[in-house]
């Protein structure tokens, strides 16, 4: 007899990695939604561990206090694409990471080895609960959290799109400030030595500067129905 299980889709895993502003959360998310899968925001973990070192008055420039303290905060994030949550140690914190202080230190802080393992084994093991499968968006995630995933994308953008979409977002932004805060970041997750942003050598690279959100997401979920249906 046919169990549920053989007649429901597959788990699919999908890995979206790239630079910030490209559409990833956005995209990363309608995905999800579309499919029916869940959704992990890695970024906002690694915000979420860099809010509680500058709460609790870790020197973010100093690495040996990052690892010393890496294994302290409880960083439990939900999965639902439509109400994604963040919480450490049982607070809400999902306003308090996209602060200017937050983003100004989260590169120094996602550098640390011992953050990276931490924040890494906690991805994997929500990745291997999710029962029909996972979009999971960040810098690493083809690389080197999800190697085997089903599918790899990375979104790329020319720096002017990125910068445009990102002041947007953030309502009256100043576009050239927005520009080179984004490209500062972008060079120091680039460059660092423990699993640094790049593009997975079997990821299907698209550029999202000419696009829309609506066609960037057209495009992932047939990539990933392709991929289901060959499962
Ligand atoms: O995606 P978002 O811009 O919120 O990511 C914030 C920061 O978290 C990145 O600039 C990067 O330093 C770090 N990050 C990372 N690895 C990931 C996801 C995010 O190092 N997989």
């Amino acid at each position: 007899m046919e169990t549920t299980a053989a007649r429901t889709a597959p788990a699919v895993i999908v890995a979206i990695d790239g630079p910030s502003g490209t559409g990833k959360s956005s995209t990363s998310k309608a995905v999800a939604a579309q499919l029916g899968l869940s959704y992990l925001d890695t970024g906002a973990q690694y915000r979420a561990i860099t809010w509680w070192m500058v709460t609790n008055g870790i020197d973010v420039t100093d690495p040996s206090a990052i690892a010393d303290a890496a294994g302290k905060p409880d960083i439990v994030s939900g999965t639902d694409p439509s109400a994604p949550t963040i919480t450490v140690d049982g607070t809400d914190v999902a306003g308090p990471i996209r602060t200017q202080e937050v983003t100004s230190k989260v590169s120094a802080v996602s550098a640390v080895p011992e953050v990276r393992a931490r924040i890494t084994e906690l991805q994997r093991s929500i990745a291997s609960a999710a029962g029909t499968g996972i979009v999971v968006e960040g810098r690493d995630i083809g690389t080197t959290v999800l190697p085997d995933a089903d599918l790899k994308i990375f979104l790329t953008a020319s720096p002017e799109a990125r910068a445009a979409r990102r002041s947007g977002e953030l309502k009256g932004a100043d576009v050239q400030a927005t520009r080179e805060a984004l490209i500062k970041r972008d060079a120091a997750d680039s460059s660092r030595k423990t699993s640094p942003l790049a593009k997975a050598d079997d990821a299907v690279e698209v550029d999202t500067s000419e696009l829309t959100l609506q066609q960037v997401i057209e495009c992932v979920v047939t990539l990933v129905e392709e991929k289901r249906a060959a499962k």
